[in-house]
């Protein structure tokens, strides 16, 4: 029987620019390749937009306060200062990076911004960067004042433990993200959402997502799997081109691939539900090739 994800109060807005999916790392539980049966080969979305067309976020009424840029890895995106500089009608800016690139020239060019808070929300992967260069450079975003948090996928738990006390040593408090890590034999598990991500696709059901997810190219989404699979079926328009912002209940057939990392910000109800007012957009399976197509 499908387990549906009703969340408890009213989703909390999230909204969030994947400047480049392009990374300096190729982790093993990376979330941009889960959907895709952990096989990836290709990027499907195309092109990349210019820094002058990112400031267009800022035209956008009723926002959030705060945006979210992250990648792949966004320092890999050449006028990334130009674009954090240019998004003013932002309250805060919080950039999530794997520091495997060096940040002090950045920290000291951000540091001279003044309109707006910009952090830096600093993930460790042990596959990408050694300990002692990680510290240093959180060490330098935390002296600037730019340090949000550090985080870490509890892959391997032991070595979580560690690596939080390493951090401790630092005053640095090391957060464990918990969605996605290793079975004994080694096999890539999902733990906090297993009946939405396992997959297997369950019959169409009615979702809606507090998410407005910007793909490198500009085009919108509401559902990082469709943004990572380069849906544009199911996009919602591009930020250039002229697009609407998703709100409310759309029918999707892709529920069972639903990326492990949006599990906070999803409401899954049965398809049947009399009580809720559906949009008339349809999120069609339209996956790329590599994962199973619908059988529904
Ligand atoms: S650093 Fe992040 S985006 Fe890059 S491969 Fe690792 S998990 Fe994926
Ligand atoms: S795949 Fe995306 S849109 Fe579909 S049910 Fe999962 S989270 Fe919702």
């Amino acid at each position: 029987m499908t387990r549906l994800w009703i969340p408890e109060k009213e989703l909390t807005p999230f909204w969030s620019l994947f400047i480049t999916l392009s990374c300096t790392s190729n982790c093993p539980y990376c979330v941009q390749n889960y959907s895709f049966l952990h096989g990836r080969r290709d990027i499907p979305l195309k092109g990349i937009l210019q820094a002058d067309q990112w400031l267009k976020i800022n035209d956008i009424n009723n926002k959030p306060k705060s945006l979210v840029i992250q990648g792949g890895e966004p320092l890999l995106y050449k006028d990334l200062i130009y674009v954090l500089e240019g998004l003013d009608t932002f309250k805060q800016l919080q950039v999530i990076t794997n520091l495997t690139m060096e940040i002090k020239s950045i920290a000291k060019k951000i540091n001279s911004i003044k309109t707006h808070i910009i952090k830096f929300e600093c993930s460790f992967h042990e596959n990408a960067i050694d300990f002692d260069t990680f510290i240093l450079r959180a060490l330098t975003l935390k002296e600037a004042g730019l340090l949000g948090s550090v985080r870490m996928v509890d892959a391997n738990h032991s070595k979580t433990l560690e690596y939080i006390g390493k951090f401790a040593d630092y005053d640095i408090n090391l957060l464990p993200l918990f969605q996605v890590g290793f079975t004994e034999e080694g096999k890539l598990a999902v733990y906090s959402n297993v009946e939405a991500s396992n997959l297997i696709r369950k019959p169409p059901v009615l979702c809606k997502l507090a998410q407005v997810l910007f793909s490198p190219n500009g085009d919108i989404y509401n559902c990082c799997t469709k943004l990572y699979w380069g849906d544009e079926q199911s996009s919602f328009g591009n930020l250039v081109t002229g697009f609407e912002i998703p709100e409310g209940y759309y029918i999707c057939h892709d529920y069972g691939f639903c990326n492990p990392c949006q599990i906070g910000y999803m409401d899954v109800r049965k398809k049947d539900n009399k009580n809720i007012k559906v949009n008339k957009k349809i999120l069609f399976s339209n996956p790329p090739i590599g994962v199973h197509s619908s059988k529904y």
